[in-house]
């Protein structure tokens, strides 16, 4: 079995206080569930979030780290310095990938130290709208998948989450359906999984959802077997919504 996931990306919002404020209402507004709940603040936030969260069942995660555990890269964030804070860190999110710049190589080499310093990587993949509209979906959902991945062993892999994300879909407003989504999850994620680590490894990694998710429409996609949650974005900037979006999701798992 596996436990059902939701993570909120705050993306480049929230101060400190800010943070504090919006994870003490999530602690406070949450209920006993079955779902476990991570939160993704800004860098600068991480302490205070973390103090904020400490003893509860919500775990914290970064958004992004660099690869190397320290050295001449100004500006940047290493994974011991993030593993004080944090349990999770997204990696390769779209945002990173289409602003920064970072191709599949950058993404498997934060994906093995994550893992190194043990941090949980929440892997992000998915298509651009032109390459859905070319028919490239599944080709650019595997080879993302396989190439971030590479080098590992299978017992690393079944331990990561990775976050099927649309680009088209995140912060637009416009979800995938959940029966495409799940269409994509199963056959390209744990698919290439299967390929490449095992049928056992592929049954047992975490599988979310992302892109536009909200309380409403949550329950069209944790309704399927193959997807295990969520990953949320503008809808993680409240707690009202994002507490639904938790409830909904046990609800739908139970
Ligand atoms: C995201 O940031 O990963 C995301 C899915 O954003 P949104 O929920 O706003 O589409």
């Amino acid at each position: 079995m596996r436990q059902p996931l939701i993570v909120g990306n705050w993306k480049m919002h929230k101060t400190a206080a800010e943070g504090q404020a919006l994870a003490r209402a999530i602690r406070e507004g949450l209920h006993a569930t079955t779902v476990e709940v991570v939160v993704c603040p800004p860098f600068t936030a991480l302490p205070a979030v973390h103090a904020v969260l400490h003893g509860s069942p919500i775990q914290v995660g970064a958004q992004n780290m660099h690869w190397e555990d320290a050295g001449a890269f100004t500006g940047e964030i290493s994974p011991v310095m993030l593993k004080e804070w944090c349990r999770y860190v997204i990696i390769g999110h779209s945002e990173r990938r289409q602003y920064f710049h970072e191709d599949d190589e950058t993404v498997r080499r934060k994906v093995a130290a994550a893992l190194r310093h043990g941090l949980t990587p929440i892997l992000c993949v998915g298509e651009t709208l032109a390459q859905r509209e070319a028919g490239q979906t599944g080709a650019v959902v595997a080879t993302q998948t396989r190439r971030a991945l590479e080098g590992l062993t299978p017992e690393q892999v079944a331990g990561l989450v990775i976050a099927y994300e649309p680009v088209w879909a995140i912060g637009t407003g416009r979800a995938a359906t959940g029966a495409d989504a799940e269409e994509v999850i199963q056959r390209r994620v744990r698919g290439t999984l299967a390929e490449a680590f095992g049928a056992e490894v592929a049954r047992r990694v975490r599988v979310l959802y992302g892109g536009s998710v909200t309380p409403e429409n949550i329950g069209e996609f944790v309704c399927r077997p193959g997807i295990d949650g969520a990953l949320v974005g503008g809808a993680s900037l409240k707690a009202e919504s994002f507490l639904g979006i938790i409830h909904e999701t046990a609800r739908a798992k139970a």
